[in-house]
């Protein structure tokens, strides 16, 4: 009968056995090392694990959207595409990931159904993990972590978002970041627009859905202009937990990036704000 080899004699077969790449021999004297060593084996559960969290599963659906592309980790969702062609989707992925993204529809599926329920109006919420692999730098993760903030049925401008993250002149750097959000919906870069209530872009020429995830949300968009007028929106001003029709005292002044616009008062009040005890726009609420 052979020795069980040495930690030293094992140590890349470790490697190439976690990554699924070992000869016959080779995975056999592992296994028989890793039964009496438990350094190697914790080694090899970590090896394991390490490979697990950098595989992404994902699926093309048909939504109310169009086609779509959902890609998750065990970390969570870290991909929402709208797609026009299967194969140029898939290369793109490939591009991104190479062999770690693996076309599993099934491992998706739930949050498939999460997502067409949202998109049927049966959810306000996607409560879902996500994993941000693919976002670019710091400067994107912070604007991306902002805009998941935003309420349903709310909307700020980028300048808005560049306030928040504490870069009040980087505009347009804001809006670069979120033309290249990699999980839309999820993180509802929809939710953001230009300073003039202009719907602008979303995701390189979808203005049309930008529209319909709003109007679904309760935002009014004036069809003719894709505009949000914000003389038919509830105003919250920046650090105020009381929201108010949109000519309360000074507030109508205020630019767009320092409020965030409701589209109706119960969406307001979902994220535990009361109506402003001046204004009242509990007593004179907006016609619809
Ligand atoms: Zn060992
Ligand atoms: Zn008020």
């Amino acid at each position: 009968m052979n020795a069980i080899p040495t930690c030293r004699e094992v140590e890349r077969d470790l490697v190439a056995v976690a990554a699924g790449e070992a000869g016959a021999t080779e995975a056999r004297g592992v296994e028989r090392h890793v039964a009496v060593c438990r350094d190697c084996r914790a080694e090899l559960e970590a090896l394991l694990a390490d490979i697990r969290s950098r595989m992404v599963s994902y699926g093309i659906f048909p939504s109310p959207l169009g086609k779509i592309l959902i890609a998750r980790s065990e970390l969570g969702v870290s991909m929402v595409r709208y797609i026009d062609s299967e194969a140029s989707a898939k290369a793109y992925l490939a591009r991104l990931a190479g062999d770690e993204a693996v076309e599993d529809p099934a491992a998706v599926e739930a949050t498939y159904r999460e997502l067409l329920d949202y998109l049927n109006a049966r959810g306000t919420r996607l409560s879902w993990p996500l994993d941000l692999r693919w976002a670019q730098g710091d400067f994107q993760r912070r604007v991306l972590a902002v805009t998941a903030q935003l309420p349903y049925g709310a909307v700020t401008s980028y300048g808005g978002i560049a306030r928040r993250i504490g870069a009040p002149a980087s505009v347009r750097a804001v809006a670069q970041a979120l033309r290249h959000n990699p999980i839309p919906i999820a993180i509802p870069c929809h939710r953001v627009i230009g300073s003039g209530g202009d719907l602008t872009g979303y995701a390189g020429t979808r203005i049309g859905l930008k529209e319909r995830l709003l109007s679904l949300e309760g935002v009014p968009v004036g069809h003719r202009a894709r505009k949000i007028e914000r003389g038919h929106m509830y105003i919250l001003a920046e650090g105020e937990v009381e929201y108010c029709v949109p000519s309360c005292g000074d507030i109508s002044r205020k630019p767009l990036a320092e409020v965030t616009l409701f589209g109706s008062r119960q969406h307001a009040e979902a994220v535990g704000l009361s109506p402003c005890t001046s204004c009242r726009p509990d007593l004179h609420p907006l016609s619809a």
